[in-house]
């Protein structure tokens, strides 16, 4: 794979635990992305002329050859994102699994035949679009990219993504491996540079027929707005804040510990981590002094350090936005400190972004650390008398990305999918997103969905056809 940005401009890649620099890449400009367009479009005809199994193999020996490196690319990435080395590997695998899920279904693509009638025969054509764009954020960066090469790739697309500025390593290596593994030069190009200038081209340029986003709500309204000069389509995959609710006869030691992994995973920064619990007051003395015994035993510490749960925040700005959302939160909301709250002492920690995970309770509504996405590892705990009371409450945000509800009981777990906004409802569990099922969100959280053999339907077109004999 030709990395296509001029050599001239290098930006370094910092580890997030130590400050130290693990690499660079060129800070590339509109240039640069004109130039992989025109290999996107170059390498379009072959590539969406192979019979779509034929691209599902690639992609199959491309997720065979990511596993065979899957301690160097955990690495990278942990060096890159801060995340610990197990959640790494995790999210390494992850990106194999979307690529196999999308190899195995490759075959299934087709139109529809109807029945002859007055018109004469029908049927629909499905064509791919042609050179498709992708940004991504830097909190799942392996993952993430794989939502969007799985569906573009296997229906016939030709790509060019932008990874974000501070994580282009570890997707600058996968697209390495997938031209190994026989992706013709041209069907992936990995443009490296800021949203401002390579961002905004890719949006803007007119060869391109569709933007995939994720990343937060300002920037997908700014690329919406941009893209409607050209009426690209689009996909956004926003921020959220999801709430997870604890009803009285939920197992509490399950509870527990998906409070813990859906808030802390990745440091907090996942667009589906838990950020907001409401527990029933049956249940909240007895859940809260679990959780913070189960939180203050949490190893905070750099990711590849063995036994570490909770790596550093991924940079310092979002640091500083987290500390300043607590202490306004204590100083101006009267919210009571259950556990954390601060950067923690230490030697091995004054080089890097590290941050208490921290759990505070009676948090008012018009806190910030309920009614903003919190981007790190902070819980406000809520409590709630009855279901109807803590649904009122989980559905009182602008986002709709995900939301859980913790139950043994039937009735109660499905009047609350049914009542929660949001694009995926999980009961006694949170976090999960496989790839064979639709991930997106509702309201402010996104337009569209990927993930799921229909996303190949979002890179495709469809092409309606009458004979008359
Ligand atoms: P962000 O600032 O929106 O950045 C995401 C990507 O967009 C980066 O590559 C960024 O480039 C680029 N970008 C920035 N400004 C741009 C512009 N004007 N035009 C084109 N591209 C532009 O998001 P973030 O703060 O890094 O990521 C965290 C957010 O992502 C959170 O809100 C989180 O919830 C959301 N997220 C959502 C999902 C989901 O699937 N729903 C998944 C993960 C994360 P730079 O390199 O310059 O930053
Ligand atoms: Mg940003």
């Amino acid at each position: 794979m030709k990395n296509l940005t001029t050599l001239k401009n290098m930006r370094d890649v910092i580890n997030p635990a130590t400050g130290e620099v693990v690499g660079a890449v060129p800070a590339g400009n509109e240039e640069d992305v004109r130039a992989a367009v025109d290999l996107a479009s170059g390498a379009f005809g072959q590539w969406s002329l192979l019979p779509p199994g034929e691209r599902g193999k690639i992609l199959f020996k491309g997720a065979y050859f990511v596993r065979e490196k899957l301690g160097d690319l955990a690495a990278l990435l942990t060096s890159e994102q801060g995340k610990p080395l197990g959640e790494a590997k995790n999210e390494i695998m992850g990106f194999a699994n979307v690529l196999e899920y999308y190899s195995s279904i490759s075959g299934t693509i087709h139109g529809d035949a109807f029945p002859k009638t007055g018109y004469g025969y029908s049927f629909t054509t499905k064509t791919p679009l042609g050179v498709c764009g992708a940004i991504i954020p830097w909190n799942m960066p392996a993952l993430i990219m794989a939502w969007k090469i799985g569906p573009a790739l296997t229906a016939g697309n030709t790509m060019v993504l932008k990874p974000a500025t501070t994580t282009p390593l570890t997707n600058l290596a996968l697209a390495d491996i997938l031209v190994k593994a026989g992706l013709p030069e041209g069907v992936l190009n990995i443009v490296t540079g800021s949203g401002e200038v390579v961002g905004e081209e890719i949006v803007r340029h007119p060869e391109i027929k569709k933007i995939s986003f994720t990343g937060a709500v300002e920037t997908g309204k700014h690329i919406a707005a941009l893209a409607s000069g050209e009426l690209k389509r689009v996909t956004l995959e926003l921020g959220g804040s999801d709430p997870m609710i604890v009803c009285k006869d939920a197992d509490i030691e399950k509870a527990v510990a998906g409070a813990l992994n859906g808030r802390f995973y990745n440091c907090g920064q996942t667009c589906t981590a838990v950020k907001r619990l409401y527990l029933s007051s049956a249940i909240s003395d007895e859940f809260i002094k679990l959780l913070t015994h189960r939180v203050s035993a949490l190893k905070i510490g750099n990711g590849f350090q063995k036994g570490v749960n909770i790596g550093p925040l991924h940079s310092s700005a979002g640091r500083d936005e987290i500390s300043g959302l607590v202490r306004d939160a204590l100083l101006n909301y009267d919210c009571t400190l259950l556990s954390g709250g601060k950067i923690p002492d230490g030697n091995e920690y004054k080089n890097g972004f590290f941050y208490e995970p921290t759990v505070l309770t009676d948090v008012p509504d018009d806190c910030p650390l309920v009614n903003r996405e919190v981007f790190g590892p902070v819980l406000p705990v809520m409590v709630f008398d009855t279901l109807n009371e803590a649904i009122e409450m989980a559905n009182r945000t602008e986002y709709g990305l995900g939301a859980s509800v913790w139950t043994k009981d039937l009735t109660t777990a499905a009047s609350a999918c049914e009542a929660l906004d949001a694009g995926i409802v999980w009961v006694n569990q949170h976090l999960k997103i496989p790839p064979d099922l639709p991930f997106g969100g509702e309201k402010a959280s996104g337009v569209g969905r990927e993930n799921g053999y229909r996303a190949l339907d979002r890179y495709l077109k469809e092409k309606t056809i009458l004979v008359a004999l």
